[in-house]
Order: structure tokens, then C-alpha cells, then sequence
């Protein structure tokens, strides 16, 4: 073939494949486009994982109307002037690409009216040509619509992958830059659904609570220095949250980086947070952090690549030693737990289903409608092995089991019965939800590395609880179709198989996202004692014991029934006494 310039059109659609490479790139572009034009409100929603259609609305500035189309050609942008420019830029944008390529890969409406403009403007595009426009009645701001994306280059289109990944992909986007503007606004609905919302109110330890969940958030630390730039040194400040040694993952996904407001991939600053603990955690385990770096613009190159995930700093080594500084000093002084030692590496024994050890304490006492009074639990004598929670209930002597199901008992005031498998789920309820608010999740390695089978819903739906199921405990790789492996689980479940574990927590987190509580109480319900399971003595002995220092002994997380109690007044007239 002899060399021939290429036409415009497929150089925009070569262009368009650096720029965007997948839904949630398009989303991260408008997204920061939304950002630059000063929006306090920016709303996301995405149909079939960005495939089918993404929106992005924002109540920013507005395009002007005789600028729309320009907007939309290659290098346009009002970011950059000229060179000198580049070398401090403080947008997020500045290649003037993103429009031009997304929207030479899809089918783009846009609505859009600048504050300063009394009528807005429409106009769609197929493909990069323009195909109509008009003037229209808008509120200041920008609605971006994209269909069809890579309808028109079918090779990208058939590397997408799967809905649930290109959806987890939107998700980290929206909430990337929810974390690095606390003061915008951020909404997210995913086919429908709302999957993301941040108050916009400023708060960042609010919305790092909403992205990292609330039982992960309350095990961080808050992490705040400044290098004041003494001594010609740069000044950098480090803000954000870091996980406590105690809670730890199998990979550095959770380590969110941003550097001067731009969220971004950079192994070696991920390495100086991972340093940061050293000696705390194992080898192999990461930990949870959103850190927002900032220094002078002239200080970083951002111009290093088209989707401007990387960067380059003029001194890498200062801005490394800032940030592995500022987490280890943010570690040094934080609650005593995160001294800890890594619960991931406790072995724990699996060989009882009911192991009680002494519990952080929480002081709760019986709600209103429980039915025992003070001073029948003032005469329990302490036993006198450490701290103890409060007592719920009284001091019980376990006599036996009937049916295989429930435990006979004796107390104070009558007779007791148990129902072993709801006061397990309740016993079971509490203690894990004790492990995650002290950062103890207690969870042990399989000893040969078990792989699974799952049904192909099944693991789709894996897929999607996936940062439920390692808020659990659980460590689950996918190792090929349908099939994982399972590095770790909770220890309350070790004794079962693990595919079983799997399944059973899958049919009981149906329908829907689940609160962190509903999680805990579905893993509850998978590993507690069934109906129909003999006890030995001990086993029911433990049993009633942990439960009479549940916080609500009298019914399990989904509302059963734990304790039917027969007074002696009761019993005596059974028998006419
Ligand atoms: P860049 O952001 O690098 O300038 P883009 O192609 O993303 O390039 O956008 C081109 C121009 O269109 C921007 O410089 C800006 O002037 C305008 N623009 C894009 N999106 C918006 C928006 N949501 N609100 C206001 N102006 C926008
Ligand atoms: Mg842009």
C-alpha cells in the first residue's frame, strides 16, 4: 500500500479510542467537563453498563450557544490558550478531545444553555456529523447524551466486557470524583436505580463513609498534613482517610489516589501508602485509602496521557516521602485497635461451631417489652474472667435438648426454651457485627485453596455483591468462567463448604442492595446451627451463655422467636398445684 494521509474521519475514530475507552471513560471525561464548568450538582445515569445510553446532567456554566458545535470538534477547548498554558494547568480538561471522540463513537443529544444566554441550544450528532439543531427553553447548565456507544466501531464494542463490570467501572468513577469534590453534588442511577448519592455539603469524611461503607469508614483514620515548603522543599498537603492496619484487602484497588483534584493511577505513590504500614500488615494485603494530594500545578505534568490518568512530578521523591509520611504519622496516632495485630492471619479454630470469647463491651441493655425486670438479673453473680458485655438475661442451667431443636433450660423464675437455630443467628448477628465495628473481622484461609462452580446467575450476582461478600470476609477470585476460588472466609462459616457458604449467602442477600446489618444477619443465618443438629453439652452451654449477654436476646436479626419462658406460677398450674 502506498502511504496516504488518513481522512479526518478515521483519524477521530483512532483518536476517539485513546480518549475513551470504555462507558465509565466517557462518564470520568464529562464528568470533568462538568467539574471545570463550575457545576454544584452533577447527575450520572447510565442504562446496560453505559452501553445502551449515558447521561450526564450538570447546572454548571453552559456551552454558548454560537460555541456548540465548535465544542464538538477535535482540539477545541476554552481551557488552553497556548503553550506557556500547559505548564500549570489548574481544569481537569485541556486536550479539547473528549467531545469530539466520544461523540465520533456514538450518537450524542446534547441540551445545553449558558448562563449568560437567554434561549439554549440542542443539536444532535451521529457519529461525529452533526444532524440537527435548534434553539431551545433551558435552565443554565449542560444534559449530555450518549447512545450507542462504539456503535460504529464494532472491534472496541466487542471488547467490553460483561454489564456488572463496565457498571462496577461507572460506579469507582462517580464515586472517585465524589471523594475528591465533597462539595458537588454527586447522583448515580444505574439502569434505573439509584447506586450513588453525595450531599454536596463538604463533607469528605461523609462521603468517604458512603463510598467505602460505614463499617469500613468507622475502621479509618483521617490523615491531614502539611509540608509547608521550608527550605525550598514544594509544599504539599495530604488529606483523606486510611484504613487501619486491621482492615486490609487482597489488592490495591481501594487505594484512591487524587492529585490536585485529578483522580489517578500511579503505582509508586500506592506504593508509598502500602509502605506506610509497613510491619503492620502481611505481605500480599493492601489497604483501604482516599488520599487528595495537592501542590503547586507547575509541579506536576498532567499532560502525560490522553485519558490524563497519569501524571509526572517534577520531584516523584518528595511527593512520595509526603504522602508515605503523612499515613504513617495519620497510623502512629490513631485509636489503639490500629496497633493491632492483622485478624487476617488468625488461625482460629474451626473445630466447635460455637466459640464465644469475651466480647469488646457495648453497653446496651434490654429494649422496652423485654421481659425481664433489674433485680432479677442484680443477683447474677460475675464470673470472673475479664470484661464482660452486660447481662440480657439471666443465669440459665442448660438441662437438655428436645427434637434436635430447641434447648431446655432452668433460670430464676421458670423454665426456659430455647430455639437453638434462631438464638445462634442472634448470638452470630452480634458477634460479627462487634468484629466489624472493632476492625476484627476474624476470617480464616481455607488450607487448600477451594475452588467453586457457581450457576452463571449465581455468579453474576457474586459479581455484583462482590464488595458485600468482602465486607464479610470473604476473598474470592474469579478464576475463569462461573468459577472462583476462595482464598478466605469468615470463620463462623469454616466448618461448611464453601460452595454451599456461597450459594446459601447468595439466596439470602436476594433482591436488592442490602444495608451492612442485612449482610451480617444473612451471614448469620447461613452459619448458624440448623433445627434437627444433636449438641453436645458444651455446644449448648456456650450457646445460652453467649446469648444471655446478647444486646436483644429475645428474637433473631429477621425477628424469630429465640426464648419461649414458662414461669413457675405457669408450670404450678399446669399441674393444679
Ligand atoms: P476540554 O475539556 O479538554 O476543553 P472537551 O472536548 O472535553 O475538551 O470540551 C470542549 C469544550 O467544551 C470545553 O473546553 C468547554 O468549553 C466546553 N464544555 C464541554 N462540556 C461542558 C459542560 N458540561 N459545561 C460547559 N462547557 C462545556
Ligand atoms: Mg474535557
Amino acid at each position: 500500500m502506498s502511504i496516504v494521509i488518513l481522512p479526518e474521519s478515521v483519524v477521530s475514530r483512532i483518536a476517539a479510542g485513546e480518549a475513551v475507552e470504555r462507558p465509565a471513560s466517557a462518564i470520568k471525561e464529562l464528568i470533568e467537563n462538568a467539574i471545570d464548568a463550575g457545576a454544584s450538582s452533577i447527575n450520572v445515569e447510565a442504562e446496560a453498563g453505559g452501553k445502551r445510553l449515558m447521561r450526564i446532567s450538570d447546572n454548571g456554566a453552559g456551552i454558548r450557544n454560537d460555541e456548540l458545535a465548535l465544542a464538538f470538534k477535535r482540539h477545541a477547548t476554552s481551557k488552553l490558550r497556548d503553550s506557556a498554558d500547559l505548564q500549570a494547568i489548574s481544569t481537569l480538561g485541556f486536550r479539547g478531545e473528549a467531545l469530539a471522540s466520544i461523540a465520533a463513537v456514538s450518537q450524542v443529544t446534547v441540551h445545553t444553555r449558558h448562563r449568560d444566554d437567554d434561549m439554549g441550544r440542542s443539536m444532535r450528532l451521529n457519529g461525529g456529523d452533526i444532524q440537527t439543531q435548534r434553539s431551545i427553553g433551558a435552565p443554565a447548565g449542560t444534559v449530555i447524551t450518549i447512545e450507542n456507544l462504539f456503535f460504529n466501531t464494532p472491534a472496541r464494542l466487542k471488547f467490553l466486557k460483561r454489564d456488572v463490570t463496565e457498571k462496577r467501572h461507572i460506579l469507582q468513577v462517580v464515586e472517585r470524583y465524589a471523594l475528591a469534590y465533597p462539595q458537588i453534588a454527586f447522583a448515580l442511577r444505574q439502569d434505573g436505580r439509584e447506586r450513588f448519592r453525595s450531599s454536596g455539603q463538604g463533607d469528605l469524611a461523609d462521603v468517604a463513609a458512603r463510598v467505602f461503607g460505614k463499617d469500613a469508614f468507622n475502621r479509618m483514620v483521617a490523615v491531614a498534613s502539611d509540608d509547608s515548603g521550608w527550605r525550598g522543599s514544594i509544599p504539599i498537603r495530604v488529606r483523606g482517610y486510611a484504613s487501619w492496619p486491621s482492615l486490609t484487602r487482597k489488592d490495591r484497588s481501594k487505594i484512591i489516589l487524587f492529585v490536585n483534584g485529578r483522580a489517578i493511577q500511579d503505582a509508586s505513590l500506592s506504593h508509598a501508602v502500602t509502605q506506610a504500614y509497613d510491619g503492620m500488615i502481611n505481605a500480599g494485603r493492601f489497604p483501604l485509602a482516599a488520599l487528595l494530594i495537592s501542590l503547586p500545578p507547575e509541579q506536576v505534568d498532567v499532560n502525560v496521557h490522553p485519558t490524563k490518568a497519569e501524571v509526572r512530578f517534577r520531584d516523584g521523591y518528595q511527593v512520595f516521602a509526603a504522602v508515605q509520611r503523612s499515613v504513617r504519622q495519620a497510623l502512629q496516632t490513631a485509636e489503639p485497635e490500629a496497633a493491632a495485630t492483622d485478624p487476617w492471619t488468625s488461625s482460629g479454630s474451626n473445630e466447635s461451631v460455637v466459640d464465644y470469647q469475651p466480647l469488646r463491651s457495648s453497653i446496651r441493655f434490654l429494649e422496652s417489652g423485654d421481659s425481664f425486670d433489674d433485680a432479677e438479673l442484680a443477683f447474677i453473680p460475675e464470673a470472673a474472667d475479664g470484661p464482660q458485655k452486660p447481662r440480657t438475661l439471666p443465669l440459665l442451667r442448660v438441662v437438655g435438648q428436645i427434637g434436635a431443636s430447641y434447648i431446655v433450660a432452668e433460670g430464676p423464675a421458670g423454665m426456659y426454651l430455647v430455639d437453638q437455630n434462631a438464638a445462634h443467628e442472634r448470638l452470630l448477628y452480634e458477634q460479627i457485627r462487634e468484629q466489624h465495628e472493632s476492625g476484627q473481622l476474624e476470617t480464616v484461609k481455607p488450607g487448600e485453596s477451594q475452588t467453586i462452580l457457581l450457576s452463571p446467575d449465581d455468579a453474576s450476582r457474586l459479581g455484583e455483591l462482590a464488595d458485600t461478600f468482602a465486607r464479610l470476609g470473604f476473598e474470592i477470585e474469579e478464576f475463569g468462567p462461573n468459577t472462583f476460588t476462595v482464598r478466605a472466609l469468615p470463620l463462623c462459616v469454616a466448618s461448611l463448604r464453601s460452595s454451599d457458604v456461597i450459594t446459601a449467602l447468595l439466596a439470602r442477600l436476594n433482591g436488592g442492595s442490602k444495608s451492612p446489618e442485612d449482610a451480617i444477619a444473612a451471614l448469620a443465618g447461613v452459619a448458624a446451627v440448623r433445627s434437627g443438629q444433636i449438641l453436645q453439652s458444651d455446644e449448648m452451654k456456650s450457646l445460652v451463655a453467649g446469648l444471655e449477654r446478647c444486646p436483644s436476646p429475645l428474637a433473631s436479626p429477621n425477628g424469630r422467636t429465640t426464648l419461649v419462658h414458662m414461669t413457675r406460677e405457669q408450670l404450678a398450674s399446669e399441674f393444679r398445684r
